[in-house]
């Protein structure tokens, strides 16, 4: 039988617009009938390149988006209920405990995101015996897939591997690898989490990877921008995308921790310029320039299926660091205990910190995945438009509230995904040029925001003098700053 004749994700989820690109369905569609390719928009997706099976319909129990498939909710009960001192949060999922720090191993935290924690845990692992191989993000090799997902089974690599790619990954060809017949080993994965919630999808069907996956590691998604993105960012730090070896996302610098770099190599070993994130880089990403459409309805901030989640700390005592420090949520007793063990072995400088303050760090995004995402399901809806149901509900209220920014975004998403494939070459003020018809009223918006903040608020205005003279002022102004801008959006 045709796939066709059954349901498929191709059909019910690729076709609507609704692939995040994880992968896991080619990689556990037993007869190699789907692979994952970059469509004209940037974005990379699920193709059919063969026959199903008959009646077989796996890659849709196991697509995050799908209708039937299980929440979150009920994933991360399944998984974690039952662990001893297991505590609930609504906006975090299920936790042991909370902390902020970052690694003292070598160059994790130089090389990491954030304080480098994420590879800490993963070199950990590793060391310790409790996995065979790690799986996580490194170099591809071709220019037309700069980073790929990769098995990894010594430190070296696993810290060559480390800091944040906003590229489009699929986890398919390592998915196939870990199934495949042969001798069990134990991995741990890292991933967002939509492919995390696939990943335990799979795991439900395929005893195998039950068996072998045995960590998730997450990492807070704001969402995943298509390959267009680095592409931009290329052009802004002067570089043409053909000739693009690979990039540098999140170089440290001297400035403050959310202020990093971005720096493209070329083929050859020539370097373009460093592009600081505040500006260009930071406007394209907050606008959601180039966004998988899926981003749009996804309700999960902090991989709620994952066993431990790293963030950053966007809270004001850390965002002064240009170091970085990483926020980790632990859900898993055996991942628990090596943190506390080697915070007390001092390979990593761990502090407790309550979950509201970690729910603080992502405020804006919180809102954006949790109650703003009610207005985008109301809009489609009232569109007619097919979108997988989620853990909140549409509304209408919500949309009334944000309607102008919802529909300013989606038409950014849109438009920078058509506009790219035929500017990428062209000087850039085209593409600004025309981008800027459809993005002012979010600038107008977040210049309207600041100017709120600012009239009811003026010890914000602090924030904005370099650190230096900041320290000059008393410190009962020094603490208004910190006060005050907790309550801020980031
Ligand atoms: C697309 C994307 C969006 C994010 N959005 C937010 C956000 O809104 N707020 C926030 O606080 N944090 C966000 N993060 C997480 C943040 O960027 C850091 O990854 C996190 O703070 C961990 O930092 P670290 O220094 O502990 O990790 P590191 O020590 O730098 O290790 C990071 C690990 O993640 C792996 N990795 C890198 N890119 C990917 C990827 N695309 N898919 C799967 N694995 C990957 C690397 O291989 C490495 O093993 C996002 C990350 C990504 C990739």
């Amino acid at each position: 039988m045709a796939c066709s004749m059954h349901q498929e994700v191709i059909s019910e989820i690729v076709k609507k617009g609704i692939c995040s690109g994880c992968g896991v369905c080619a990689g556990v569609c037993p007869s190699e009938a789907l692979e994952m390719a970059w469509e004209e928009n940037g974005d990379r997706v699920a193709i059919k390149v063969g026959e199903c099976p008959p009646k077989c319909d796996l890659c849709l129990r196991v697509c995050p988006f799908n209708t039937q498939s299980h929440d979150e909710n009920t994933l991360a009960k399944d998984r974690f209920e039952a662990m001893s001192g297991i505590q609930h949060d609504e906006a975090v999922g299920y936790y042991l405990s909370t902390y902020v720090g970052y690694s003292i191993i070598a160059d994790h935290r130089s090389r990491g995101s954030s304080g480098g924690m994420c590879t800490w845990m993963l070199e950990t692992l590793l060391n310790k015996g409790e996995v065979d191989a790690v799986v996580c993000v490194g170099g591809g090799d071709t220019h037309n897939q700069l980073f790929t997902y990769q098995i990894l089974d010594n430190v070296e690599d696993v810290r060559a591997s480390a800091s944040s790619r906003y590229y489009p990954v699929d986890i398919a060809d390592v998915v196939r690898q870990i199934e495949a017949p042969g001798e069990d080993k134990r991995y741990a994965v890292v991933g967002l989490p939509c492919t995390l919630k696939a990943l335990r999808l799979a795991m439900m069907y395929l005893p195998r990877l039950r068996k072998r996956l045995v960590f998730l590691l997450g990492l807070v998604c704001g969402h995943m921008p298509n390959r267009y993105y680095t592409e931009y960012l290329a052009r802004l730090s002067g570089v043409m995308p053909d000739l693009l070896e690979t990039v540098d996302y999140r170089l440290k610098n001297n400035k403050r921790a959310g202020n990093y770099s971005f720096r493209a190599h070329l083929r050859g070993g020539a370097e373009g310029q460093l592009v600081p994130f505040a500006g260009r880089p930071s406007r394209a990403w907050i606008e959601g320039y180039f966004q998988h459409n899926a981003c749009n309805y996804c309700d999960d901030v902090f991989a709620e299926t994952a066993d431990v989640v790293f963030m950053d700390a966007w809270l004001p005592e850390y965002e002064s660091d240009p170091r970085g420090h990483s926020l980790t949520i632990v859900r898993h007793p055996i991942l628990r205990d090596l943190l506390v063990e080697r915070g007390i072995e001092k390979t990593c400088h761990l502090e407790p910190i309550p979950v509201d303050k970690v729910v603080a760090s992502q405020r804006g995004l919180v809102y954006r995945k949790k109650v703003e995402i009610g207005g985008r399901l109301h809009r489609a809806q009232r569109r007619g438009e097919w979108v997988p149901p989620k853990r909140v509900t549409p509304s209408e209220e919500a949309w009334r509230k944000h309607r102008r920014d919802i529909e300013a975004r989606y038409a950014v998403q849109c438009t920078s995904k058509r506009l790219w494939p035929k500017l990428r070459k062209a000087p850039l003020w085209r593409f600004h040029l025309r981008m800027w018809r459809v993005d002012w009223p979010l600038r107008v918006g977040l210049w309207w925001g600041r100017l709120r903040r600012v009239v009811t608020n003026p010890w914000v205005l602090l924030r904005m003098l370099p650190r230096p003279l900041r320290r000059c002022c008393p410190r009962s102004w020094q603490r208004h700053v910190l006060g005050n801008s907790r309550k801020g959006e980031r």
